[in-house]
């Protein structure tokens, strides 16, 4: 081990950022304590570092509380996708409230520094634009995507209390949309709903009329800004920081380039937009890039083409051995039955009903129905879009 190797314990660690997290933690030469319940993760995307010796994996759930020796603490466990999310909202408020203290106690006991994996969802639907860490934000505290963005609220705000009160040495990351290999293929994000549409010539399904924005970082960026804020900050600096690529796009240009990269003859199709839907998302990533010293090196484009191929070796059975959904994603009955696909069995089986998460999706996704044009595969729209 290297003279300056720690452990490190990671929470959600068999989830899609966790697991890349724990190969450049393990690549840096830190032994890794990875925990997490398996609700939305799997073990097949650490199976690869199966028998490390530097890495133990713990079945657990960060509403308990936790008795272990380390270091650092990245503080990952928590759903991610709205799908996810608003499948069981108390347990998802749980995650973020529960876990944050559990996980901040037991900083508190080792004098662990600790890091929290907030989000972009803390600015809730933005009325300022781009979104610097300044900016308190616009969220709706009783809507169906409350349990994450106000759980995540709540979560930073405990970050720093304990900073203050306690003198922990904390950081808080606040992640936009990050996308790459490993993301769940029915978790129902976009890029993954997107391409997994494309690659089987189904239809794309896009909510509302596909003007809405989203920046799309790509997981290894992502990766390298987070272990940054962790490894080369002075205690003094806790964040929040944007962590993000703040090249933005509406959905529909990248619906557009996710049919042409993988070179598909999918229609795009529209579809009602789920209630609270934000309409733009762009991180200022002014603070990341001189506290960090960072900024995002891989494009839209050229991330989509190694995600493309992630995922057409899932489907083509060369890559991870992941279930796929038996029939489209894309209507909101057909997303639902998707999701409850078996992705993983026995031990490993992920605690998502059927009944419940379509019930909670047609609450979502119906609540405030728009009208959606009709299906067209035509230009993009021209919103106005900087540098990517
Ligand atoms: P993910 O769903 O793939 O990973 C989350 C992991 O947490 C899963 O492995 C899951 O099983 C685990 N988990 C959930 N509840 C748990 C609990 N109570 N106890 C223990 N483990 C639990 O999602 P991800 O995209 O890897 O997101 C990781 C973190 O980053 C989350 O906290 C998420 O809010 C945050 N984040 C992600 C994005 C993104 O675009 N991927 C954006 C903003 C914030
Ligand atoms: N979206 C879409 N079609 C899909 C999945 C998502 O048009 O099949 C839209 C969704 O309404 C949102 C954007 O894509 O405007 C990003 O959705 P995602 O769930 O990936 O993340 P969010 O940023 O909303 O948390």
């Amino acid at each position: 081990m290297k003279r300056d190797a720690k452990t490190v314990l990671v929470t959600g660690g068999a989830g899609f950022l966790g697991s890349h997290l724990i190969d450049r933690l393990l690549g840096a030469g830190h032994e890794v304590l990875c925990l997490d319940n398996l609700f939305t993760g799997s073990k097949r995307n650490i199976a690869h570092l199966h028998g490390h010796p530097r890495l133990e994996f713990m079945r657990h759930d960060v509403t308990m509380p936790l008795y272990v020796e380390v270091d650092e603490i990245y503080n990952l466990a928590c759903p991610a996708s709205p799908v996810h999310y608003q499948h069981d909202p108390v347990q998802t408020t749980k995650t973020s409230v529960h876990g944050a203290i559990n996980m901040l106690g037991l900083a508190k006991r080792l004098g662990a520094k600790i890091l929290q994996a907030s989000t972009s969802e803390v600015y809730g639907d933005p009325a300022v634009h781009p979104q610097p860490e300044s900016y308190w934000g616009n969220v709706n505290p009783i809507g169906p995507r409350s349990c994450y963005d106000e759980g995540k609220r709540c979560a930073e705000t405990l970050f720093f209390d304990y900073n203050r009160q306690h003198k922990l040495r904390t950081k808080v990351v606040r992640i936009f949309n990050t996308y790459g290999p490993r993301m769940h293929p029915n978790d129902g994000r976009v890029v993954s709903n997107f391409i997994v549409q494309a690659l089987r010539g189904e239809d794309i399904t896009l909510y509302g009329d596909g003007s809405q924005t989203r920046s799309f970082c790509y997981v290894d960026d992502l990766i390298t800004a987070m272990m940054r804020t962790m490894e080369d900050t002075p205690d003094s600096f806790t964040g929040p920081v944007n962590i993000g690529n703040p090249g933005e796009f509406t959905i529909r240009e990248l619906a557009e380039m996710v049919v042409e990269l993988v070179g598909s003859r999918s229609q795009l199709v529209f579809q009602p937009l789920p209630q609270d839907d934000p309409k733009q998302r762009r991180p200022d990533i002014s603070l990341a890039k001189s506290a960090l010293n960072w900024e995002p090196k891989v494009a839209l484009r050229e991330g989509l083409t190694e995600t493309i191929a992630y995922f057409r070796s899932v489907l083509t059975g060369e890559g991870p051995r992941v279930v796929l959904p038996a029939s489209t994603l894309g209507s909101t009955a057909q997303t639902a039955a998707a999701a409850d696909a078996p992705v993983r069995s026995g031990a490993e089986a992920a605690p998502i009903a059927t009944a419940a998460l379509a019930a909670v999706r047609q609450a979502a996704r119906h609540a405030k129905p728009q009208a959606a044009p009709k299906a067209a595969n035509t230009a993009a729209s021209k919103t106005s879009t900087p540098a990517r």
